[in-house]
C-alpha cells in the first residue's frame, strides 16, 4: 500500500456544512481535504433546492441555495469531487482513507447521506423512466408541460410553487393534509394553474404518445382518475442511509451518527457534523450545523495541539 497524500483533517462530504467546516479549519491553519461523492458539492442546497430562496443564513437577510455555495466553496482547502469515501481505517494515531489518504483526524458531513430518493413504486420502461423525476434543477426544464407532482412534503410543495410561475401543475398526495408550510398550501390553492389531488394514490402508468397516462385510485374508495401528463417530479423524500459510518465503526442513534456535545463519535479522532448527527433537540437546519462544524475544529484543534493555546475569534488568528 502506497500513501500519497497526508493531511491534518479530512472532511466527509461536501454538502454546506462540510464546506464551512472546510473553511473554519484552513482559518485555523489546518492542512484539509474535503471528499464529495458527487461530481458536484453543494449538498442539498445545491442539489434539491437550488433556486429557492434561503432566509435563515445568518447575515444573509436572503440567499438562494447556488449562492450560498458559491460562497462556501473557497479555495483554501483540497476538493476532490466523485469520491464517495468508502473506508477509513484507524492505522496508529493516523487514519487512512480509501488507501490512499492518511489524515489525522476526520469529521462526517455526510447529510443524508448518498442522496438516495424513495422511488416512485410503479414500474416502467426505460422510456416512462425519462419522464420522471427526482430532482428539480431549472424549473424552466418544465416551461409549458402539464406536470404532476407526488408528495405531501416542503419539497413537493415548493416544487410545485415554483413550477407554477412556468407550467400547469397537479399536486398529488395520499392525504387531505400536506406536511409542509401551511402558507405553501395556501399558495397553490390560489394559483389557477395548479389543481390539487387528494387523496390519490398512483396505481398504474403507461407512456402513450409520448405523454404519462397515470391511473389515481381515491384512497379508501374504489373511484379512479385518469390523468395525462408530460412529465411527472416524484418528492416521496429521501432515505438517510449513513450505513457506511455503520461500517466505519461509528455508532448510531437511529439512522444517524450519535455524537458528544465536543461532536465526537465513539472513535477518538473521528467526528460528525451536520444533517448526519442527531441528538435530543437538534433541528435539521444549516446555521446549526455552522455551529457544529466551529465547535468540532476547535476539538480538533485541542486534540492534534493540546499544547497550544486556542485563539478561537477569526480576528484574532
Ligand atoms: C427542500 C429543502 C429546503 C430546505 N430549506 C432550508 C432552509 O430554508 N434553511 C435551512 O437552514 N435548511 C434548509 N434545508 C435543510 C438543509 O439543506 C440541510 O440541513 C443541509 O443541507 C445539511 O447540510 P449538510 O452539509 O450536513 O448535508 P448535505 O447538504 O446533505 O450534504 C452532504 C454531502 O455529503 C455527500 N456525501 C454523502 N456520503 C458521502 C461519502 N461517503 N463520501 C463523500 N461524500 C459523501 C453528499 O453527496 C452531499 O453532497 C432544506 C432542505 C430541503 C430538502
Amino acid at each position: 500500500m502506497v500513501i500519497i497524500k497526508k493531511f491534518d483533517l479530512a472532511i466527509v462530504g461536501g454538502g454546506p456544512v462540510g464546506l464551512f467546516a472546510a473553511n473554519f479549519a484552513h482559518l485555523h491553519g489546518l492542512k484539509t481535504i474535503l471528499f464529495e461523492a458527487l461530481p458536484d458539492i453543494g449538498g442539498q442546497p445545491k442539489q434539491l433546492y437550488s433556486f429557492k430562496r434561503i432566509y435563515d443564513i445568518p447575515a444573509y437577510p436572503e440567499i438562494t441555495g447556488v449562492n450560498l455555495i458559491t460562497q462556501l466553496a473557497q479555495p483554501n482547502f483540497t476538493v476532490k469531487t466523485s469520491h464517495c469515501v468508502k473506508d477509513i481505517v484507524k492505522n496508529g494515531e493516523s487514519f487512512i482513507i480509501d488507501e490512499d489518504f492518511t489524515v489525522k483526524s476526520v469529521i462526517i458531513a455526510t447529510g443524508i447521506g448518498s442522496f438516495k430518493p424513495r422511488k416512485f413504486p410503479l414500474s416502467g420502461d426505460s422510456k416512462t423512466s425519462q419522464h420522471i423525476h427526482y430532482y428539480v434543477k431549472n424549473p424552466q426544464d418544465f416551461a409549458k408541460q402539464d406536470v404532476g407532482i407526488l408528495g405531501g412534503g416542503d419539497s413537493a410543495l415548493d416544487w410545485a410553487n415554483e413550477l407554477a410561475k412556468y407550467a400547469h401543475v397537479s399536486l398529488i398526495h395520499r392525504r387531505n393534509q400536506f406536511r409542509g408550510l401551511e402558507s405553501s398550501v395556501n399558495k397553490l390553492q390560489s394559483l389557477k394553474n395548479v389543481e390539487i389531488l387528494t387523496p390519490f394514490l398512483p396505481k398504474e402508468i403507461n407512456l402513450v404518445d409520448n405523454k404519462l397516462q397515470i391511473a389515481l385510485k381515491k384512497v379508501g374508495s374504489d373511484e379512479v382518475l385518469n390523468k395525462t401528463f408530460s412529465q411527472i417530479i416524484v418528492a416521496y423524500g429521501f432515505q438517510a442511509n449513513n450505513q457506511l459510518a455503520k461500517n466505519w465503526g461509528i455508532g448510531l442513534t437511529g439512522t444517524h451518527i450519535k455524537v458528544s456535545f465536543e461532536m465526537k463519535t465513539n472513535i477518538a479522532g473521528i467526528y460528525a457534523i451536520g444533517d448526519a448527527v442527531d441528538y435530543p433537540g437538534r433541528v435539521p437546519v444549516i446555521g446549526l450545523g455552522f455551529g457544529e462544524a466551529q465547535v468540532a475544529v476547535a476539538a480538533v484543534m485541542r486534540e492534534l495541539f493540546p499544547e497550544k493555546t486556542l485563539t478561537i475569534h477569526s480576528t484574532s488568528i
